[in-house]
């Protein structure tokens, strides 16, 4: 059997005893129980929905202590901003089971028969939703609580009527397996089947491939990088009868600052964007990795802003050496390449790294697209553009994106219909005021957008409407009244 073992973020010494990696029979057995699991979760009520989940929000919360900690050494997040994350992740569990209560998942479409010859007359046809099955959920390395064990896509899965098989990520061990616990006295308390919500650990094939691949696994739900996500994505598509396979991924995130703007606010606009490329030590799938600038004496005093406002911030040690090797090298990929101009670039220390920014032009950006790949860190990348033309194709070139960040783009114009539809055109969302850091959990939050950003680009893994991920319509047509008073649950 394999052993893992846990590492502290900030010394890399080992944290806790080490664990066994589940084995191919245990990755199976588990799901095999999500799967009868299932059985009797489909066909459970919005209460009973609801039940389970404020008690897992109330779970977390009365460990808080003891979780943050933990979190703490396996992540150097702190405990403020870990605090922050708990109090979302009960926040998100009870807001779907507000929505269970409401019946969300049980909503129908109800089209009455019309009496006549088709196209117009039709049969008595009722339009509800039923939960996929069984899910196997890909917790993330950077957001410990609300991407990962009880995150949003366990607790949306959940509220549609599905059961969950959790893989945990290699980061957090100590943290997943305390949580794990909590999870298991809830579902005792509760009376619900130990399999509702299982859990896996182990790197690679024997553990992330084998479950996904599993002919009872119905989706997949997955946080982290585009490369992994691609990997697993092939695994959905390539198993006999392929499977939905939800992943969030990399992002760049633009921001596209106009002269008019940085003329008005430019030092404060610098400082704000400073921050956002610092927070967290860069680690957030929403980090602003591309600043878009028109060329204009305004844009030349903001980059000298922001190098200064960048070089004054240290940031906190990264998740993993693995991560930290990553950034280290992506930023030696980037500062070496061809038509790079680098503006800050310190050597960290054992801890922490420091932060990164360079300048480019809008044509060596388009034409090199490892200019466009994601450096998951405080690392950011100017590109001038010489007209809006130039600007647009820099959106273009990025194909797919989080966010978009418009700043100064106020009053209507040609130019600021063009960046709106340019924006809109490639990212899920897009922003005319602050940074793109910060998720907020709410009903219009779309958390998603085209490759590489997600698999999924309809979809969303924040905010009220993940839960349409684990949901598959069906029509029933000339259903008997017993069906029809059912009013759309499952039997
Ligand atoms: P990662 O390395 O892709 O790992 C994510 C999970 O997938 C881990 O459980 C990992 O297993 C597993 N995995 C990765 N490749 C695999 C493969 N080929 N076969 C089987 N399992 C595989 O990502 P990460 O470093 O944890 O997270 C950082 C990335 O996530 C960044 O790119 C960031 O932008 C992105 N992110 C995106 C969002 C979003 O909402 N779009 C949110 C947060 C983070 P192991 O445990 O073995 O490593």
């Amino acid at each position: 059997m394999k052993t893992l073992q846990s590492f502290k973020a900030r010394t890399g010494e080992p944290f806790g005893a080490p664990l066994l990696a589940h084995t191919p029979e245990q990755v199976d057995s588990t799901v095999e129980a999500a799967a009868q699991a299932f059985a009797s979760w489909q066909a459970s009520n919005g209460a009973a929905r609801g039940s389970l989940l404020r008690a897992l929000a109330e779970a977390i919360e009365g460990d808080r202590d003891e979780l943050v900690s933990i979190a703490d050494n396996e992540t150097a997040l702190g405990p403020v901003r870990l605090n922050g994350e708990l109090d979302r992740t009960a926040f998100q569990l009870r807001r779907f089971a507000d929505m269970s209560e409401r019946g969300v998942a049980f909503e129908y479409l109800n089209d009455p028969a019309v009496a006549g010859a088709p196209p117009v007359g039709h049969p008595a046809m009722v339009l509800q939703r039923v939960p996929l099955g069984p899910v196997a959920m890909f917790s993330a390395s950077n957001f410990p609580f609300a991407f990962s064990v009880l995150g949003g896509d366990t607790a949306s899965a959940l509220a549609a009527g599905c059961s969950v098989v959790i893989k945990v990520h290699t980061a957090h061990l100590v943290l997943s397996n305390r949580m794990l616990g909590l999870i298991q006295k809830v579902l005792e308390v509760q009376n619900l089947p130990k399999g509702l919500i299982g859990m896996v650990q182990g790197g690679g094939s024997d553990v992330g491939v084998r479950l996904v691949a599993h002919p009872l696994i119905a989706a997949g739900a997955f946080t982290g990088s585009t490369r992994g996500g691609a990997a697993l994505q092939a695994v959905a598509n390539a198993r006999p009868r392929p499977i939905p396979f939800y992943g969030e991924l990399g992002s760049i995130n633009p921001v596209v600052a106009l002269p008019g703007i940085l003329q008005a606010k430019g030092a404060e606009l610098a400082t704000l964007l400073a921050g956002s490329i610092n927070q967290g030590c860069g680690q957030f799938c929403t980090s602003p990795g591309v600043i878009v600038l028109l060329n204009d004496p305004a844009s030349d005093a903001f980059v000298t802003q922001l190098t200064t406002a960048l070089k004054a911030l240290q940031p906190h040690a990264m998740l993993t050496p693995g991560i930290r090797q990553a950034f280290e090298g992506g930023v030696a990929h980037v500062a070496t390449t061809n038509g790079v101009k680098v503006l800050l670039q310190e050597a960290g220390n054992a801890e922490a790294p420091r932060p990164f920014l360079a300048e480019t032009d809008a044509v060596n950006f388009v034409v090199k697209s490892e200019l466009r790949e994601e450096v998951f860190g405080p690392a950011s990348l100017i590109v001038r553009a010489q007209s809006v033309a130039e600007a647009l194709q820099v959106l273009q070139a990025v194909g797919g994106s989080l966010t978009v960040t418009l700043w100064g783009a106020e009053q209507e114009t040609d130019d600021t219909r063009a960046f709106v539809r340019g924006a809109m055109n490639i990212a899920g969302r897009v922003l005319f005021a602050g940074v793109p850091t910060g998720v907020a959990v709410t009903a219009a939050q779309q958390h998603g957008g085209p490759w590489p950003s997600s698999t999924q680009p309809m979809t969303t893994s924040v905010g009220d409407t993940a839960i349409n991920r684990f949901l598959r319509p069906v029509c029933i047509q000339d259903a008997p009244a017993w069906l029809l008073a059912r009013s759309g649950q499952p039997c």
